[in-house]
């Protein structure tokens, strides 16, 4: 299933706004716990006492790649409970995930993250997609990856500054077309000029 046409231009926006609700520049990288606090929403990891010890046991043993994060309603509202036993860079781009669908206003039961989307009905798949590309644009936007690109940054150097994972940087690079982009305005440049 694809993503409906102008989802990707809105994501854009979104995150543009979303940034300067946060007061992060376009190339900085930006913090989803900041951005859950700016939302009230609040962050649990597993350590919890209120969690069934159970099924954090398994969680954060033999299963642990079986959860990443998830988005759960309280009467208020909703918090987010994360696996904190994840590396720093997945961690991030779990709780923007969870934070996408937040300001996506995405209705939700629980939405457990595996992988890199949640686990859920197939009815949810669309807005599993439209999460996953606005957590995209917001831990590494569309505008800062042409930057990145156009300054020559491998995917290593994206990820180090932007704190995303290299999987993450690779596929911001390459989905927004920011170094095709980058090659293509360098040919246009006039050839510096050489001196008789
Ligand atoms: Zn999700």
């Amino acid at each position: 299933m694809a993503l409906r046409r102008g989802f990707k231009a809105t994501a854009r926006r979104l995150a543009v706004d979303v940034r300067s609700e946060l007061g992060v520049d376009t190339f900085a990288p930006l913090d989803p716990y900041a951005l859950a606090a700016l939302y009230g929403i609040e962050v649990f990891t597993l350590d919890e006492p209120w969690l069934p010890s159970s099924a954090v046991a398994h969680f954060t043993g033999p299963a642990v790649d079986a959860f990443s994060g998830a988005l759960v309603p309280v009467d208020t509202g909703c918090v987010i409970v994360e696996n904190h036993t994840h590396d720093r860079t997945r961690r991030r781009s779990t709780v923007a995930h969870e934070m996408a669908h937040v300001l996506l206003e995405h209705d939700f039961g629980v939405l457990l993250t595996v992988g890199g989307s949640c686990r859920s009905d197939p009815t949810r798949t669309v807005q599993e997609q439209e999460a996953t590309e606005l957590a995209g644009e917001l831990l590494l936007p569309c505008a800062a990856a042409r930057t990145a690109a156009f300054r020559g940054w491998t995917d290593a150097s994206v990820a180090r500054y932007f704190r995303v994972s290299r999987r993450l940087a690779r596929w911001r690079m390459n989905v927004t077309g920011a170094r095709r982009i980058a090659r293509r305005t360098r040919k246009r440049l006039p050839e510096p000029a050489t001196r008789p």
